[in-house]
């Protein structure tokens, strides 16, 4: 769903979270007041969340497809991660290198390439991006309960200067445990102190152990932990090149479906295949992504409610 508004001064635009498990309202609950924020839907196979209700494809009366609002997508994105929190310092596991390589990989990836039909005011999305690498803040981390504070933590850390075209996109991983939060991770954009350039942003709990949250790799590549980031991590930045913000150029957003759920939303969790291949050749257990021309053709795989608009690029 999608809840817009924009702070006048700062600004930023949270645009969703992925969640399993919690109704709609306990999400919202737990965002800023003045927040607008797209949350994906629960996809606790037990829960009926609002893609389970009588969403759009039910009846067959209306497409189930994304619409497009007259906004901007992102041509490309220029990555940096950011990795806050007093653990970081001395983390040993396989976090930091693994995200390193997922970014990296991500680029003319064919799981990148599930995006590229989307096209927007200034462009379409494509299948290039670029990673910059990591940088580690060991000051103590915060819960993703307020965008705000999650926007000054990567303006700090990139010291107000956001890459220039507005293609900036900042995941920021926590060591910061979800607790009772109904959601993931989530996405959103904003601008710097002093700066008028509109960056993307995302934010992600520490996922060790949390079922609600685990994609079930079983692969052994991968710790439990960084499995569980490398999942969200892909439906956000798609969520992001598809519908980055309204806080672009065009102050209009991109594309979601008639009932606000972006493409990452109308796929979570369900998976293409065991895993998905990378062009740096690794492999990450991923959920896919919701393609119009896929739903269209009868060639997509099906969502959690059974339309097949998916793919994941393996
Ligand atoms: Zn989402």
């Amino acid at each position: 769903m999608k809840y817009t508004s924009v702070l006048s001064g700062a600004l930023f635009l949270p645009l969703l979270a992925f969640c399993q498990g919690d109704d709609r309202g306990s999400e919202n609950s737990r965002v800023p007041q003045n927040a607008g924020i797209n949350w994906a839907k629960g996809a606790n196979p037990g829960a009926a969340g609002p893609d389970n209700a009588a969403g759009p494809g039910n009846a067959g009366t209306r497409s189930a497809n994304m619409l497009y609002h007259n906004g901007n997508i992102m041509p490309t994105a220029v990555i940096q991660s950011i990795f806050w929190g007093t653990s970081w310092g001395s983390y040993s596991g396989d976090k930091i290198t693994g995200m390193d390589a997922w970014y990296t990989g991500f680029s003319n990836s064919n799981y990148a390439k599930t995006v590229d039909e989307y096209t927007g005011a200034n462009g379409t999305v494509g299948a290039t991006t670029s990673y910059t690498g990591h940088v580690i803040d060991t000051s103590a981390s915060a819960g993703g309960g307020n965008t705000a504070t999650i926007l000054a933590e990567v303006c700090k850390v990139i010291k107000n200067s956001p890459e220039p075209h507005g293609n900036g996109y900042y995941p920021v991983y926590t060591d910061t445990p979800r607790g009772s939060a109904g959601y993931c991770a989530w996405h959103a954009s904003g601008t710097c102190p002093g700066s008028s350039t509109v960056l993307q942003f995302a934010y992600f709990f520490k996922l060790d152990g949390d079922a609600g949250c685990d994609p079930g790799d079983t692969s052994g590549l991968h710790s439990q932990g960084l499995a569980a980031i490398a999942n969200v991590s892909g439906h956000e930045l798609s969520e992001a090149r598809s519908d980055p913000s309204t806080t672009s150029s065009t102050g209009k957003p991109g594309w979601y479906d008639a009932s606000g759920n972006e493409n990452g939303d109308k796929c979570a969790w369900s998976f293409g295949a065991p895993l998905v291949t990378f062009s740096n050749s690794s492999q990450w257990k991923i959920q896919g992504e919701w393609s119009n021309a896929a739903y269209t053709a009868g060639t997509g795989y099906p969502n959690r409610s059974g339309q097949k608009g998916c793919l994941s690029g393996n």
